[in-house]
């Protein structure tokens, strides 16, 4: 759907009545969009700020079985999440691709590598051999840039998502936008109320790009607004039987070395987790840490602790010692984890359970999702679909929708980068791209891969970015200049700042 098309939509919704109003365009909200568009239903997705604006921008980007949960022999989840990764691979083979991953283990004993080679045969055999046998390796190309402590590595294989992890969120809206089903960003939920004697929701919307409130109808609601989703339950006095527990999780993007071809996994220092050094465009994403918070808020920012603990663990590990002044980016994100409601507990947040859960309220229908994960989306969504195909009818169901192809996008060339980007033009036309960082991060990887968010080290790039900004309508009026001024203040606040004090 092009702009024109899609401002008409938004500024057609007040009084339109859906099945189903799908609250947070993070994966799980997007891919049960796509999985309740095809099965017939009129839907409507609304994100409070851009689509994967949440956690979904901030992963790892592997689509996996799980490996590190054999530790706490979690073997149902490994389980789930290997079927859910072959799922993945077949379904989606434009997206997701299989890779192989090297695990390098800390201790050297024998005894260990024979436990470890043991677990590994273990979880292939979980995911039903699909994927190739684990082998022992003495020569890869990483040895070269990597300390003399490596020497041997275990390969396995996973699968990875292609691109990035917010533009595999967008591919699922972006085929399914018709009179039945919209997706629409920069609109949170304000309000609402459920009538129980029409058994519908009514729902407050403020559309921010179109800058007007307007009120839908809905016969069910689902809450996939990931962390927030107690925040959002609270608000709707949702009670359920489940909460969550936010684990922050920090990147920081190197960069990358010639000879480091595949992601390489290896154990934090106190053995108790993994830590990846991902290969990704230009760069190597190193990490994520794995911290408690108490908010949302709290865990969307990298700390100067979180980026000291991530270059020390990181030095252990390479030739060639890295400094604060290196590093290309940072990537900061909040897992959901679900736990009962009545969980007090302080555990670590690795030894909480995986498992995703759903509840449906039946009195106001109204699911709330908890502890989804990026490779369990599709089992995730066929699941509520099941749930709301209980009590909501299905319309006609219509041609199956596929996840769309971007042959035709047009690409530019940006300053610093080898690989091609799509336009700003192209993306605020085809892709409902509103702002400077919306396309910096979330339709390119442009502020991943180039220093400073793309401004470049020393603010060289600042004119492009102006240039592109004349693309850009985020609803409020905002000139280039002043939307270049306020991604200036992000990045000096979120990457200089932390950097400085390193
Ligand atoms: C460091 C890290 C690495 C990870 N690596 C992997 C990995 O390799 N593989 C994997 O499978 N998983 C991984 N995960 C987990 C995975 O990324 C998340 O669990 C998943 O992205 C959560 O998706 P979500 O849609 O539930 O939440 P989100 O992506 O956070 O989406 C929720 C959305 O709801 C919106 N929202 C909130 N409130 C409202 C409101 N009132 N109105 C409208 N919208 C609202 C938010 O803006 C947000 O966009 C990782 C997580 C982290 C932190």
């Amino acid at each position: 759907m092009n702009i024109e098309k899609h401002l008409t939509a938004r500024a057609d919704l007040n009084g339109r009545n859906y099945d189903v109003v799908i609250i947070g365009g993070g994966i799980s909200g997007v891919c049960l969009y796509h999985h309740l568009c095809e099965a017939g239903y009129s839907v409507l997705l609304v994100e409070k700020a851009d689509f994967s604006g949440g956690t979904s921008q901030a992963s790892a980007m592997m689509i996996w079985g799980g490996l590190l949960y054999l530790r706490t022999l979690d073997l149902g989840t490994v389980w789930k999440l290997s079927k859910s990764r072959e799922r993945m691979l077949r379904d989606f083979s434009e997206w997701v691709k299989p890779c192989t991953f090297r695990y390098l283990p800390r201790q050297r004993s024998v005894y260990w590598r024979f436990l470890v080679h043991a677990s590994l045969y273990v979880y292939w055999l979980l995911g039903l051999c699909r994927r190739g046998k684990p082998s022992a390796c003495n020569i890869f190309p990483e040895l070269e840039f990597l300390s003399k402590q490596h020497r041997r590595a275990l390969n396995y294989e996973e699968a990875q998502l292609q691109t990035s992890d917010a533009r595999f969120v967008l591919q699922w809206l972006l085929s399914n936008q018709d009179d039945y089903c919209q997706a629409i960003n920069y609109c949170p939920v304000v309000g609402g109320s459920y009538d129980p004697h029409g058994k519908v929701w009514n729902l407050d919307l403020e559309d921010q790009i179109i800058n007007c409130q307007q009120s839908v109808r809905a016969r069910c609601i689902v809450n996939s607004a990931g962390v927030w989703a107690d925040t959002l339950n609270a608000q709707f006095q949702i009670d359920s039987p489940y909460k969550h527990v936010l684990s922050k999780g920090v990147f920081v993007g190197i960069p990358r070395e010639s000879k480091h071809e595949v992601p390489l996994i290896f154990d934090t220092p106190d053995g108790q987790d993994g830590v990846a050094m991902i290969p990704w465009g230009p760069v190597s994403l190193w990490g994520p840490t794995e911290t408690a918070v108490d908010t949302p808020n709290a865990g969307f920012c990298a700390d100067p602790s979180d980026v000291i603990s991530l270059l020390s663990d990181l030095n252990r590990h390479l030739k060639k010692k890295m400094t604060a002044a290196d590093i290309v980016s940072l990537r900061c994100g909040v897992r959901p984890l679900a736990v009962h409601k009545s969980y007090n507990g302080h555990d670590h947040p690795f030894r909480l359970s995986r498992r995703h859960r759903v509840h449906l309220d039946r009195d106001s229908p109204w699911i709330s999702v908890y502890g989804s994960k990026i490779t369990n989306c599709v089992l995730l969504a066929e699941h509520i679909t099941k749930i709301i195909g209980q009590f909501v009818p299905v319309r006609d169901a219509r041609p199956r929708a596929t996840i769309r192809r971007t042959v035709d996008m047009e690409m530019i060339s940006f300053p610093g980068l080898d690989q091609l980007v799509p336009s700003a033009t192209w993306c605020v036309q085809q892709e409902m791209c509103c702002t400077l960082e919306d396309y910096l991060r979330r339709r390119t990887n442009i502020s991943q891969w180039v220093p400073r968010g793309g401004l470049g080290a020393n603010g060289e790039h600042r004119n492009y970015l102006l240039q592109l900004s004349e693309a850009f309508v985020d609803g409020k009026g905002t000139t280039a200049e002043e939307m270049v001024e306020t991604y200036e203040r992000k990045i000096e606040h979120q990457f200089d700042r932390v950097l400085a004090e390193c």
